[in-house]
């Protein structure tokens, strides 16, 4: 649990709740130190800034390392506000304290990874400093209470997590699929943890920020990491989702904080439902995306053998056999005809195409001998 007088903001609606905010990376000191003031301006009391970026692919740009801990002093020492940073290795642990960062967060990649907290674990025991554990990259809840079982175990007892979603294979709305059911698994199971949602790294793009916070504000969260930038289109990395201080002001002005009570019950239930839903649509549009390509397939071999396209007769039984399926699952016939003609037609534009591309080649060939 956190402590978490000194952390709320006031002045505005969401003033119940932990806001931290700052760039994803610490890129310059005066990109730094002006997001920092913009942020103090409206009331922010944690300041956050990557210093050590983990980035999927090598050749991205890695953050200021150490170089960057001075600034964050100096955003400390200019605005009072309590300054954190991700930490990923002991070093970066040994680096923070050094340089006095008020508290540190482990990134999803490092959560997924049971060595590397158990690192982390032994390098901060000892120092009793607040801790923010994201959720692993991959929707795995016993990976996540892992982690915060070692670092619980190494003495420290301000913990809190920060759901950030989880990284699926193919993607749809989000860049991370939030799955709501784990952090509400996680709150059910633990009611003290303390638990943040991080609406940028679950959304991947600004438009949705202000709908994913509303979401985890009226399941109750207790608060909120958004990414801001002074010039979030200039941002060396994350700048898709990045935000202006000033659009933070407004998205914490118009959110709706409700009483925790029967409408978040209601809502966790709803919430489960919808993410059922989700990962059923994937789903379907997964097996949609797999039955043409086998349909690109036929469309070769219609193709190698002189067949047509359209065969009406293979329509018919497939209509109707569809139709009878669907009625034995609770769907109307008139439903499933539907849903299979539109199948149907774009599975003929799928071969069609394969067709016409298949014999302009051979023309152009033909051509170059
Ligand atoms: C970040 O906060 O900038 C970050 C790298 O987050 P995550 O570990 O959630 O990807
Ligand atoms: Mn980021």
């Amino acid at each position: 649990m956190l402590k978490t007088d000194m952390m709320t903001i006031r002045g505005n609606r969401a003033d119940s709740k932990i806001i931290i905010a700052g760039p994803c990376s610490a890129e310059t000191e005066m990109q730094t130190i002006k997001t920092a003031r913009e942020l103090s301006k409206i009331g922010i009391k944690i300041f956050r800034a990557g210093i050590w970026k983990p980035r999927t692919r090598p050749g991205n740009y890695e953050g200021a390392k150490s170089a960057g801990l001075p600034w964050l002093k100096r955003v400390k020492k200019e605005t009072g506000m309590l300054v954190c940073t991700e930490v990923a290795t002991p070093l970066h642990v040994f680096e923070a304290l050094k340089y006095g960062i008020d508290m540190l967060w482990l990134g999803a990649r490092t959560t997924a990874n049971p060595f590397a907290v158990q690192e982390i674990a032994d390098a901060i025991k000892g120092v009793d400093l607040p801790i923010f554990i994201k959720n692993p990259i991959n929707p795995d809840l016993e990976l996540w209470i892992g982690a915060v079982e070692r670092i619980r175990s190494a003495g420290i007892t301000q913990l809190a997590v920060i759901h950030r979603g989880f990284s699926t294979y193919r993607k749809y709305k989000y860049r991370n699929d939030p799955h709501w059911q784990l952090p509400l698994e996680l709150k059910r199971r633990y009611p003290d943890l303390t638990i943040l949602s991080d609406p940028s790294h679950i959304s991947g793009r600004r438009s949705l920020i202000s709908e994913v916070s509303q979401q985890a504000m009226d399941l109750d969260f207790d608060g909120l990491m958004i990414e801001t930038h002074i010039n979030p289109d200039e941002a060396l990395s994350d700048a898709r989702q990045q935000i202006t201080p000033n659009r933070l002001r407004e998205i914490l002005e118009s959110l709706i904080i409700r009483k925790p009570g029967e409408s978040i019950k209601n809502h966790l239930t709803l919430e489960k439902l919808r993410s059922e839903i989700d990962q059923m649509d994937a789903e379907l549009l997964e097996l949609l995306g797999k039955r043409m390509s086998v349909s690109d397939k036929m469309g070769l071999y219609k193709k190698e053998n002189n067949l047509t396209i359209f065969q009406p007769q293979r329509y018919s039984e497939i209509m109707s056999e569809r139709s009878q399926e669907g009625l034995s699952k609770g769907l109307s016939s008139e439903f499933t005809e539907k849903l299979f003609k539109s199948i149907h037609e774009e599975s003929i534009r799928h071969q069609e195409t394969i067709m016409t591309k298949r014999s302009r080649s051979a023309k152009g060939s033909g051509r170059n001998k």
